[in-house]
């Protein structure tokens, strides 16, 4: 086929390489998952099986993805994020958008058995969207991932107090809509602990921070370790430093990948796993 006098069609195809040297993040999100909900009687307001597929899913993409650094989930949304010198695809949006979307689909799809025993998947089949966005430095990445992270907590509250009103106090949607109207969080963990006697802060860690997901790599104490590592390279000849971080990087990479429901808005997530933004 090569030369045909039909391949100046492949010039029709525009580039979309990425920025280079920044953070990409690639969100996917479930297609119609309010009606995928209903067909499946997800628990409300948080069904843990799916969110546990959704992690079984993230998990397998970031096995098969080892350029992928971190990973974050709530609700039927994931994050993926690609190191800033990731060259995979040579950046092309649309080939890390595409291999994302499809190889999470394929395992959603995969272990959906596992976690529904007794309820089989039937057409239309769960499917999801996906975007890729370059954020320039890691105080820009952080701040996205702080985004998802307090609309997580600001969504589980709410939903939380929402399906209370209803499961347990009996109203109707409509008027547990107006209960909660115009309510700050205050007043939702008020209305949970006064008249469900809830405290909002024992509800699931996944509920209220969502699935991070890393491989997990040794800790650092913040403050300590960090400075002495780089006393040490900076003693250390060019070619022994190189080395070492090419080992550290293997050893990265063979570490277990692990899914937790942690603070990444604070700095502590962060400091004691610097080598995932260095
Ligand atoms: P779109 O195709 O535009 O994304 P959507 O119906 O998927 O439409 P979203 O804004 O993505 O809309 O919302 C997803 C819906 O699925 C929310 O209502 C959310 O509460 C629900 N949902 C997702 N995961 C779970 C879960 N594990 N348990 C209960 N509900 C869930
Ligand atoms: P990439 O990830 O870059 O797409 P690739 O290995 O998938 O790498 P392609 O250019 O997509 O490379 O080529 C697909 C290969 O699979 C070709 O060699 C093609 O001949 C082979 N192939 C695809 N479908 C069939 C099929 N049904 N029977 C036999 N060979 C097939
Ligand atoms: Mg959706
Ligand atoms: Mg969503
Ligand atoms: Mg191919």
């Amino acid at each position: 086929m090569a030369n045909s006098k039909f391949e100046y069609v492949k010039s029709f195809e525009l580039p979309d390489t990425l920025l280079p040297n920044t953070w990409v993040v690639v969100r996917i999100d479930g297609r119609g998952f309010t009606k995928l909900c209903a067909k499946y009687n997800f628990e409300k307001p948080n069904d843990k099986r799916a969110l546990d597929l959704m992690n079984a899913a993230a998990k397998a993409v970031m096995a098969d993805l080892p350029e992928i650094t971190i990973a974050y989930g709530i609700s039927d949304e994931y994050s993926f994020v690609f190191h800033k010198s990731c060259t995979l695809f040579e950046r092309r949006a649309s080939k890390l958008v595409s291999t994302i979307v499809s190889t999470f689909t394929a395992h959603y799809i995969y272990s959906w058995s596992t976690y529904f025993p007794d309820a089989p998947l039937s057409p239309p089949l769960p499917s999801f969207d996906g975007r890729a966005v370059c954020y320039p430095s890691v105080q820009n990445l952080r701040d996205y991932m702080s985004w998802r992270q307090v609309d997580c907590h600001i969504n589980n509250l709410y939903n939380t107090t929402f399906w209370a009103l209803i499961q347990l106090g009996g109203v109707d949607n409509r008027e547990a809509e107006q209960l909660l109207a115009g309510t700050v969080s205050g007043d939702k963990n008020e209305i949970l602990f006064s008249r469900f006697h809830i405290n909002y802060n024992n509800e699931p860690e996944m509920y209220k921070k969502g699935s991070v997901v890393f491989r997990d790599y040794e800790l650092v104490e913040p403050g300590t370790h960090n400075a002495e590592r780089d006393a040490d390279a900076l003693a250390e000849p060019l070619q022994h430093t190189k080395s070492q971080a090419e080992k550290d990087r293997k050893r990265r990479g063979k570490a277990p990948i692990v899914v937790q429901h942690l603070d990444i808005i604070k700095d502590d997530f962060w400091d004691r796993r610097p080598w995932l933004l260095s």
